[in-house]
């Protein structure tokens, strides 16, 4: 997660090669002052999710490692202390570094107990060049935090949230169809252009290419988001439906959201009606036209998915400031409106709304039980993603918007899926 205004922690402690070992005593006489924790060394692959902003202290110095000589366990894991969050899903492990503040040598005395231990287990402290790496393991659906001890003293923790993971299947197809004015070859020319011309403002230093838009690399998008919050989806590609070839009723249902449709829902200036999402009336009739739209592409699905993702591109270059839809917040079905690489995070937004999130900025605070106050907008505005936490994926900061903060992870009403949410063709 991106972190733009951490205070700077003390230096780490190096952990020498011959730091000591073996048993520990009862009691020992040199502890470390504190000690804090930090996302894996290892790379993404080594753990699920990593949350150092819901509980980021409001002026620095206020984290629990500064609080001195007397550290103890908050009573609500909420509290802005500095503590990370992690999530671990059951029989599963998480790897975070640990950072030591002071005195060296007596790292080693350091013990490293779960509470409650119900929720989850130490599997292996190992010191490392740079600190010392420590991996839990799920066990049963919960909340704990771990708890670093010396000499009966608590030096520091972190809080886990464990749940088993959630599987989904999800299609993703695209709806083909042919404009009144723009043929195929204009439809995927106007695509082309978009993608070289206009891409997104760069909010933040650019990231490495992204790789090429292929369902692989969006389930791998998809992925890398939602298993964060204990959420695997596997994405299975449903191929094209042309509806140039269905009945002309259908035929028609899908051109009237492409651009020059008959019924357009776009400006005669390119942008999607501004009305949609404000005027109830017509964002019911747009979003109850684009239903009808997605019904009829499910009917041709070749089984049966938890989510369904269609592809409507479309001709002209400006219809793509609006380049997704999720049809509801939580929904079966979602749209995107364009393809290509640099739109993985609007997938990755539009499902978010599919599972259930809101948006960062939700003028009406319907989100207030998905983000902690600090880090959520209180209305509408032109930033519409948090200073404090420009990466989240329910922002608009595309192709930034990637993480969730522990309490989006806890949104996603994963007992119903565990309870027989089954794969479906319908809207449900
Ligand atoms: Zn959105």
């Amino acid at each position: 997660m991106f972190d733009s205004s951490s205070p700077v922690p003390p230096a780490a402690t190096q952990v020498a090669a011959n730091a000591p070992s073996g048993p520990v005593t009862a009691a020992v006489d040199c502890c470390p002052e504190a000690a804090w924790f930090d996302v894996s060394r290892n790379g993404p692959a080594s753990y699920f999710g990593f949350d150092n902003l819901s509980n980021k202290v409001a002026q620095p110095g206020q984290e629990y490692w500064n609080s001195g000589p007397q550290i103890s366990l908050p009573s609500n894991k909420e509290t802005r202390d500095g503590a990370v969050w992690v999530s671990v899903p059951v029989g599963e492990e998480t790897e975070l570094t640990i950072n030591f503040k002071g005195a060296a040598a007596c790292i080693g005395n350091c013990t490293y107990e779960i509470e409650p231990a119900t929720v989850a287990e130490v599997v292996a402290p190992t010191p490392t060049a740079s600190g010392l790496a420590i991996k839990i393991k799920g066990v049963q659906p919960g909340e704990a935090s771990l708890k670093v001890m010396c000499n009966g003293k608590l030096r520091g923790y972190f809080h886990i949230w464990c749940q088993k993971m959630v599987f989904l299947d999800v299609s993703v197809g695209v709806i083909q169809v042919t404009s009144a004015k723009h043929t195929r070859h204009q439809i995927m020319q106007g695509r082309n252009e978009y993608l070289s011309t206009k891409l997104p403002p760069l909010l933040l230093p650019p990231l490495p290419p992204n790789p090429p838009f292929t369902v692989e690399n969006l389930e791998t998008a998809l992925n890398n988001t939602f298993m964060q919050a204990l959420i695997s989806c596997s994405v299975t590609d449903v191929g094209i439906v042309d509806f140039d070839q269905l009945p002309e009723a259908q035929r028609n249902a899908a051109r009237n959201f492409v651009f020059d449709g008959p019924e357009p829902v776009f400006m005669s200036s390119g942008s999607m009606d501004p009305r949609v999402g404000f005027d109830k009336a017509v964002t019911d009739a747009v979003y109850r036209s684009l239903n009808g739209v997605a019904g009829l592409a499910n009917a041709h699905l070749p089984g049966k998915f938890h989510y369904r993702i269609w592809y409507l591109r479309q001709p002209d270059v400006h219809s793509l400031e609006t380049i997704g839809a999720a049809l509801e917040t939580p929904s079966r079905d979602g749209f995107m409106f364009a393809t290509g690489e640099s739109y993985y995070s609007v997938l990755v937004h539009e499902f978010g709304h599919m599972l259930g999130l809101k948006h960062v900025n939700e003028p009406n605070k319907t989100n207030k039980d998905q983000l902690p106050d600090h880090l959520r907008l209180s209305d509408k505005n032109g930033a519409a993603w948090h200073p404090d936490d420009p990466t989240n994926a329910m922002g608009y900061n595309s192709p930034f918007n990637v993480d969730l903060l522990y309490s989006q992870w806890k949104a996603y009403e994963r007992v119903k899926t565990h309870a027989g949410l089954s794969p479906d063709v319908g809207n449900s």
